[in-house]
C-alpha cells in the first residue's frame, strides 16, 4: 500500500520522492552550490529597511508586473554582460526553478517534448513531468562537452518545443562555447523551438566565455535564465530571472499566477541589487579557490572536471556513497550526484575547503577511497 492510498494522485507521480539534497546540520556545508559568505550588517540593515516599507503596505497586493525590479535586473545585466535590454524583456520568479517551470508551462505540455543533454541539472525532467511534457535526454561527450553536430541532430530528430542547456552545466561545471550555443539556437529557431540557456552560475565563468545574453538581439526564441541564489549570495531570497524577447516574456505572463512575486521578495531583490558590488565581491576569491581545488584534486591522483561554476565534479570512486558518508562523518557535507563514481563539492570558504581536503586526504588513504 503506497503513501497516497485513497488519493487521486497522478499515476506517474506515485513513485517519486520530493526533490532535494539532504539538509543536515553539520559544520561544513558544500552540497548545494551556495555562496558561503553572508551579507554584511550594512546590507542586512538596508534590506530590512526596505522590507519594513513593504510590510507597511502589506494589506495591498504587490505590483503584479514588478517593472521596477525588471528595470533593475536589466541594468544589472548591462553592467555584467554588456546587454542592452528593456525592462519588458526581463522576467522573474521565486528562483530560476520557477522561471523555468513557467517556460515549460507556456511552451511544453501534452504532445510536446523537452530536450536536454545529460548529465545535467536534475530538475529539468521534473519540470517536464509536472507539465505533462515528454522528456528526452541526449548525451554529452565523455569529457562532458556538447558536440555541436550531435546536438543539432538530436533537435532535428526529436523536434522538441523546448531545449534546455545549462551553461555552466550542473553537475559538471562545463560552459558551452558561444558558437555551439548559437548553432543550437539557430537550428531551434528554424524548427520553431525555444531554447533556454540556464546561466545560474554565469558569474563564476572563466574569462573569455561570453554570456548567451549577447545572442538575444538576434533570436526571439532564446531565453537566458539567471539566479540571485549563487554568485549573488541570495539563495534564501528565492529570486531567479531571465532575459528574452518581449514576445517570449509575454508568453510567460499568461501562465504565471497572479502576484507570484511577493512584495517582500521584490523589496529584498531590489535592495540586494543596490548592494551587488558587495554581494558579488567574493566571486573572484571563489573562482581562485575553485581552480585551486581542481589542481589539488588532480595532485592527489583524482580526476576533476575543469569548472566555470562554483563547484567541482571529481572522482571516480569504486563506492562513491561510502566516500560521501566518510566525509559526512568528518562534518563535511558534499553532493552525491552526477554519473556513477563521481561526487560534487561546492566551493566554500578557505577554512571549509581546508576541512574538505583534510578529510578527503584521510579517506584516500583508507579502503573507502578506492578509485576506479
Ligand atoms: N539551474 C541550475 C543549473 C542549478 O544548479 C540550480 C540550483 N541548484 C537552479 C537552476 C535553480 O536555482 P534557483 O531556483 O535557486 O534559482
Amino acid at each position: 500500500m503506497g503513501a497516497f492510498d485513497g488519493l487521486p494522485i497522478r499515476e506517474e507521480l506515485k513513485s517519486f520522492e520530493p526533490y532535494g539534497a539532504p539538509q543536515l546540520d553539520v559544520p561544513v556545508l558544500l552540497n548545494v552550490n551556495e555562496n558561503p559568505y553572508p551579507p554584511s550588517e550594512h546590507a542586512v540593515a538596508d534590506i530590512a529597511a526596505d522590507v519594513a516599507v513593504a510590510a507597511r503596505g502589506m494589506n495591498r497586493y504587490p505590483d503584479r508586473d514588478f517593472l521596477g525590479l525588471r528595470a533593475d535586473l536589466a541594468a544589472y545585466l548591462a553592467r555584467e554582460s554588456g546587454a542592452h535590454l528593456e525592462p519588458e524583456q526581463l522576467w522573474a520568479a521565486n528562483g530560476s526553478n520557477e522561471v523555468m517551470l513557467h517556460i515549460l508551462q507556456a511552451f511544453g505540455g501534452p504532445g510536446r517534448t523537452a530536450l536536454s543533454f545529460a548529465p545535467t541539472y536534475s530538475m529539468y525532467p521534473e519540470y517536464a513531468r509536472d507539465t505533462n511534457t515528454a522528456w528526452v535526454a541526449g548525451r554529452r561527450a565523455e569529457d562532458f562537452t556538447l558536440d555541436r553536430s550531435k546536438a543539432i541532430a538530436a533537435i532535428s530528430r526529436h523536434r522538441p518545443s523546448v531545449v534546455l542547456l545549462a551553461s555552466p552545466n550542473n553537475p559538471t561545471g562545463t560552459a558551452l562555447p558561444i558558437d555551439v550555443t548559437e548553432a543550437i539556437v539557430a537550428q531551434a529557431a528554424a524548427l520553431g523551438s525555444v531554447v533556454v540557456v540556464d546561466e545560474a552560475y554565469a558569474e563564476f565563468r572563466r574569462g573569455g566565455t561570453p554570456s548567451a545574453v549577447s545572442l538575444l538581439p538576434a533570436y526571439p526564441n532564446l531565453a537566458v535564465a539567471r539566479t540571485m541564489s549563487k554568485a549573488f549570495a541570495m539563495a534564501g531570497g528565492r529570486v531567479g530571472y531571465l532575459a528574452a524577447s518581449e514576445q517570449f516574456v509575454d508568453a510567460l505572463r499568461i501562465v504565471r499566477l497572479p502576484y507570484h512575486l511577493s512584495a517582500v521578495t521584490q523589496a529584498v531583490a531590489r535592495a540586494a541589487l543596490r548592494h551587488s558590488d558587495e554581494l558579488l565581491g567574493r566571486v573572484e576569491q571563489l573562482r581562485v579557490e575553485r581552480d585551486e581545488t581542481v589542481d589539488w584534486l588532480r595532485s592527489v591522483g583524482l580526476r576533476a572536471v575543469d569548472s566555470d561554476a562554483n563547484f567541482v565534479l571529481f572522482g571516480t570512486f569504486a563506492d562513491r556513497h561510502a566516500v560521501w558518508q566518510a566525509l559526512l562523518d568528518d562534518g563535511v557535507l558534499i553532493r552525491e550526484t552526477g554519473p556513477a563514481g563521481w561526487l560534487r563539492v561546492s566551493i566554500g570558504t578557505g577554512e571549509e575547503m581546508a576541512a574538505f581536503r583534510a578529510s578527503l586526504e584521510r579517506i584516500l588513504k583508507s579502503d573507502v577511497g578506492r578509485q576506479t
